[in-house]
């Protein structure tokens, strides 16, 4: 059983999430509902749901992200990362490799994780055709990342970050997502000039 404290918190907790979850016109809904369940019912719904409680901490966007709790722009993943679209890129094709584990120290992302990124990085440079793409690592609530950067001039890390439309990054997917099609030369084409019958020009017959 929860505390009253407790339902407290954790409603509370909801209710800052809601906004994440719900779409904007069903947020009040869902806000009402969530204030207005006991203690017993409360437990209920978080079962239901299979939302864990987090006391007091604000949940890692990224770990949010790999959970699925926040929407993202997959491009791969594998049992140790996750591959997605920045939405505020520094460049175009600008991916963020979120390992799965919450890591905090560089020194603790596995080699399996580093050869993934090297992977999409190959990847981005052959489909968008930049001159390089950069690695690097960055953090952000005490989530070891890796920035996978295409450089087309001179973009880099602390470049300026604009937000890229939906429609754009649906294109990107499409595009990072296409199997390799091996070229197939053109089948010789041999023409065949089809013989038509000579036409027999006939006399009117005069009667
Ligand atoms: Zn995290």
């Amino acid at each position: 059983m929860l505390t009253p404290e407790q339902t407290e918190t954790i409603k509370n907790q909801l209710i800052e999430k809601v906004a994440s979850i719900f779409p904007e016109d069903k947020q009040d809904f869902a806000i009402d509902q969530i204030k207005s369940m006991n203690s017993e019912e409360l437990e209920d719904f978080l079962k239901k749901n299979d939302i864990a409680l987090q006391q007091g901490t604000q949940k890692c966007i990224f770990c949010s992200i790999v959970s699925g709790d926040l929407p993202s722009y997959k491009i791969e993943e594998n049992a140790n990362a996750i591959a997605v679209l920045e939405i505020n890129p520094v460049s175009k094709g600008h991916t963020l490799i979120i390992p799965k584990k919450h890591i905090h120290s560089i020194d603790n992302v596995p080699k399996s994780i580093q050869k993934f990124s090297e992977k999409i990085s190959k990847k981005l440079k052959l489909k968008l055709n930049s001159k390089k793409v950069d690695l690097i690592f960055s953090e952000l609530m005490g989530h070891q990342i890796i920035n996978v950067i295409p450089v087309y001039e001179n973009e880099n890390i602390n470049s300026e970050k604009s937000k890229a439309s939906e429609e754009e990054l649906k294109s990107l997917i499409e595009t990072l997502s296409k199997k390799e099609t091996k070229k197939t030369p053109p089948k010789k084409l041999t023409i065949t000039k089809e013989k038509t019958p000579e036409k027999l020009w006939i006399p009117k017959r005069i009667p």
